[in-house]
């Protein structure tokens, strides 16, 4: 195994803090960001960086190149839901919505690509959502913002895919977390029944899923959109 550099932005709590929990348990350097600052999971280093800002992100990047290196692996995690039915949502629910979880992808990997153009290696993951391919009512923010990140993964592919880059999405369904702890029970009860696997998800199971796609293994997997969903998305 190659020791790489990693950064995973919103990886104090859910889903990013379980991915830097396992990059560091397989011996990797570790940073996550965190709108406060703190409270990344212990060996990893935890910087300031709020995605809503470029400036923000690009001092995260610089203090992880100084003090672990050029950053290899990036997985753009950070995400936030604001979730009304369309004649109830303001224009303030959706474009929020996009700027953190379209926009604030798009500061990221433009900052990440620099390094991993000049190293001739990158892989960039995408953490994306069922919702993006399958719908879901009160959430046309959020799908549009998940379903741009195919689009995004793609396209990163075609440009930089010669230079040793991969792009990729990782789908999670259900995974329980604070951000779908937060879902009325009869809202929870409903996806519950709509899951063949009969059970939502845990957040080390996505983390094992972005583990593999940043190893060497994945090296030839580009442009994919995996989903670790226990096949609620199936076919999407
Ligand atoms: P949580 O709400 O538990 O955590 C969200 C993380 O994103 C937190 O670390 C949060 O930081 C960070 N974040 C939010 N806004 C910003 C911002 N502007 N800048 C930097 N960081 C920010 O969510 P999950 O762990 O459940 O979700 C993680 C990702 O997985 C999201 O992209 C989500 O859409 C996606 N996902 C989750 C699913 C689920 O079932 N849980 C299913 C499918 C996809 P802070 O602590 O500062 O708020």
């Amino acid at each position: 195994m190659t020791v790489r550099t990693v950064l995973v932005t919103g990886g104090n709590r859910g889903i990013g803090r379980a991915i830097a929990e396992q990059f560091v348990a397989d011996g990797h350097r570790v940073a996550v960001t965190s709108r406060s600052g703190e409270g990344g999971p212990e060996g990893a280093l935890t910087v300031q960086g709020d995605v809503t800002d470029a400036a923000s992100i690009d001092a995260a990047f610089s203090r992880v190149e100084a003090e672990l290196g050029p950053v290899e692996v990036v997985v753009a995690n950070a995400g936030i839901t604001r979730d009304t039915l369309l004649l109830r949502m303001s224009e303030d629910d959706f474009t929020d919505v996009v700027d953190t979880n379209l926009t604030g992808v798009f500061r990221v990997i433009k900052r990440a690509s620099k390094g991993m153009l000049k190293a001739r290696f990158g892989r960039v993951v995408l953490i994306s959502s069922v919702v993006g391919l399958y719908g879901s009512p009160g959430q046309i923010n959020y799908a549009a913002a998940k379903a741009g990140l195919v689009g995004i993964a793609r396209s990163l592919t075609r440009e930089l895919g010669a230079r040793g880059i991969t792009a990729n999405v990782v789908a999670p369904g259900f995974i329980e977390t604070d951000m779908t702890a937060a879902l009325p029970e009869a809202t929870q009860a409903e996806y519950l029944k709509s899951i063949p696997a009969g059970r939502f998800g845990r957040v080390d199971e996505v983390a094992k899923a972005v583990r593999w796609i940043a190893s060497d293994e994945a090296a030839y997997i580009s442009g994919a959109v995996i989903p670790v969903d226990g096949g609620l998305g199936m076919g999407h």
